[in-house]
């Protein structure tokens, strides 16, 4: 356990990104645990309508003026709705926060590839939105059905191939390892294709790899128990996880974050907002945000939320301590790791005189790295960055 100065205060920013749920999806993913709902999609007029509510609620009074430098409309699928529904909910946002132009803001939107249109990527050019992440999770057809997706390969390749015909310049497609029925070779047959999709459209600056997690009561334990054989076993997924960082890292994906890829210029600028600990608005059914020290989260059941838009459903204090430990959690995921010096300012904490056991015994087991000041998890450490972690915290 760290001891913290109780001197050091709470750090108070302003967010300079803010959070947008759109919680619409055409069909539920069974191992989707996210607050996204199917068949809802006759509300989506009523939600939007709502959600500018939510925001001006929340900005129209800050003492401070509020201005971002990334935006994030995620869900469900935010591509699903209207682009005039997008439209209506980014202005609302601009009537009260400023847009940071000068530093190359980054608004960005979450789809599925089936959602998109030529007609509809143009639209959401013209809104603003310059980066798109499209989830793509498996480049075979069979692991699609296995895990519930309702979009095929074929739909996946064309999405991406139509943002791109669009205009988009800043695409990134995700994937998911640790699939019930997924073996090394399907997911090298998913890894292959997603890098010949890339040499054909440039447009693909970005991949993430997420492991399957399965939520509990997950739809998909009923076809597919905990204990059943059709999952990779954790050791597959250690080799698994080891084919990706070495493929991608092949083709000019540099890995910076534990399950993030990006060439030179497109790393996701809103999740390292996440990753350095730093505050975030957000907005919408179950959004999650940390602001003035707080964090909260709106009602994540679309009925309550849509009664009372500004209520919390979870709201919590982050005192020093949990700061500290959140600030080594996130920062340790981060590839560059901790600037030990920038994290003495920040948090009033120096690590090598707090955790100097623990740093010199994982730094012999070759699991951690110190040099320069930066205290990073190594690539041998990666696979098992939570017990890592857990020994700093
Ligand atoms: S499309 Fe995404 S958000 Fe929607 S149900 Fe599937 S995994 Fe969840």
């Amino acid at each position: 356990m760290i001891a913290t100065p109780d001197t050091q205060m709470n750090k108070k920013t302003s967010p300079e990104s803010a959070y947008i749920h759109i919680p619409f999806c055409t069909h539920k993913c069974e191992f989707c645990d996210f607050a996204a709902f199917a068949g809802l999609i006759e509300l989506e007029d009523q939600y939007c309508k709502i959600l500018c509510h939510e925001i001006e609620s929340r900005l129209a009074n800050r003492a401070e003026p509020v201005s971002l430098r990334t935006i994030f409309y995620g869900g469900g699928t935010p591509g699903l709705i209207k682009p005039e529904n997008i439209a209506m909910i980014h202005e609302q946002l601009l009537k009260y926060a400023a847009v940071k132009s000068a530093e190359n803001p980054e608004i960005a939107m979450e789809t599925t590839p089936h959602a998109i249109t030529l007609k509809k990527a143009q639209a959401w050019l013209n809104i603003g939105i310059n980066r798109l992440s499209i989830g793509i999770e498996s480049l075979c057809d069979d692991e699609l059905t296995a895990i519930g997706r309702d979009h095929t390969v074929a739909e996946a390749v064309t999405g991406v191939k139509l943002a791109q015909q669009a205009g988009f310049k800043n695409i990134s497609i995700d994937f998911m390892y640790g699939l019930p029925t997924q073996t090394l070779k399907s997911w090298q047959i998913t890894l292959e294709a997603g890098l010949s999709l890339a040499d054909e459209c440039p447009a693909i600056q970005h991949i993430s790899a997420y492991g399957l997690e399965i939520a509990k009561n997950s739809p998909l334990l009923s076809r597919f128990p905990r204990d059943s054989a059709s999952y990779p076993s954790d050791d597959l997924c250690v080799q698994m996880y080891e084919m990706l960082v070495a493929k991608l890292e092949q083709n000019n994906y540099q890995q910076y974050e534990v399950s993030n890829f990006a060439r030179p210029g497109f790393r996701s600028e809103h999740n390292l907002t996440y990753w350095r600990n730093a505050p975030y608005f957000a907005f919408g059914v179950g959004a999650h945000r940390y602001v003035d020290g707080v964090r909260s989260a709106n009602w994540r059941s679309l009925k309550k939320y849509m009664r009372t838009p500004l209520a919390d459903e979870v709201s919590e204090n982050i005192d020093q301590a949990m700061r500290v430990k959140e600030g080594i959690m996130l920062g340790l995921r981060l590839l560059e790791g901790i600037d030990l010096q920038v994290f003495r300012a920040d948090y009033g904490i120096d690590l090598l005189e707090t955790q100097r056991g623990e740093i010199e015994f994982l730094c012999r087991e070759k699991l951690l790295d110190l040099s320069d000041n930066m205290l990073r998890i190594t690539r041998q450490g990666i696979p098992i960055s939570n017990s890592i972690i857990a020994r700093l915290i």
